[in-house]
């Protein structure tokens, strides 16, 4: 019942989305804040992409190193978060080159000091002339994602960035949410009668994004060397790989305290 009425919400955010295409794709300085290695391509990587076709500088900033994503007698947390380095840099290539940094927090802990985050990320906006920020949204219901949502909503009261919310886990969860029903309601409310979504159409470089997803191997259920196929080895969920795969990128524009 629930997950039907979220489907619903969600299929009305797509449908009365702006395009903005034009708009995003443009060449001002933009920085891309991603929890974990792979949420920049999920979210983002078609706007990415256009963004350095279009000549603008793209900063992306992984937050975690994504070492938890998986649980292995074979693989340590260690071994896992240098995988998904090289992933990350691989990744970054077939997304045509942003710079990445990387604050290397441990995975699970971006929430430890939000307000901390928040002086990191504003002082990378403030030095590279950053307009346009990019981040998971602060309504989402992985611990990290949220902490990186309200960093960047910090950041963008702070600096004046355009601040731009990419939904990764926000489906599942949201609107309705367990525990704030009435106020995620309102949340969703207030961003589908004020225009606060827009869009970015996938399109032509569609194939490009699903290639640099490709890239981030161990969250596809490819099993690092030596762990051995009995191990489960789990992969990003249907709903989020299909998302990522559409014809369009959403995002929730962040306008200010009114919509903490
Ligand atoms: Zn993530």
């Amino acid at each position: 019942m629930l997950s039907g009425l979220r489907r619903i919400a969600r299929g009305a955010l797509f449908a009365t989305a702006r395009d903005w295409t034009d708009r995003l794709a443009s060449s001002s300085p933009a920085l891309v804040l991603a929890p974990h290695p792979d949420d920049e391509t999920i979210g983002c990587g078609a706007t990415i992409l256009r963004k350095i076709a279009a000549g603008a500088s793209v900063t992306v900033v992984v937050v975690t190193d994504g070492r938890h994503s998986h649980r292995s007698s074979y693989c340590s947390p260690e071994d896992l978060a240098a995988l998904r380095r090289v992933e990350m840099a691989d990744a970054a290539k077939r997304l045509g080159g942003p710079e990445v940094l990387w604050l290397d927090l441990p995975d699970g802990q971006a929430g430890t000091d939000v307000d901390a985050l928040a002086e990191r990320v504003g002082a990378l906006v403030r030095e590279r002339g950053v307009e346009d920020l990019f981040s998971t949204c602060a309504w989402e219901a992985h611990p990290d994602h949220a902490a990186v949502g309200r960093a960047a909503r910090l950041v963008a009261d702070r600096t004046g960035a355009r601040l731009f919310e990419y939904p990764v886990w926000l489906w599942g969860s949201w609107p309705l949410a367990k525990g704030g029903r009435w106020s995620s309601f309102s949340q969703f409310a207030r961003v589908a009668l004020t225009g606060g979504a827009v869009t970015v159409r996938t399109a032509e470089v569609r194939d490009r994004k699903l290639h640099a997803l490709a890239a981030h191997r161990t969250q596809l259920g490819h099993r690092p060397d030596g762990v051995p196929a009995d191990e489960p080895w789990v992969s990003l969920p249907p709903a989020v790989l299909d998302d990522a795969g559409r014809g369009v990128e959403l995002f929730l524009r962040y306008r200010g305290q009114a919509d903490r």
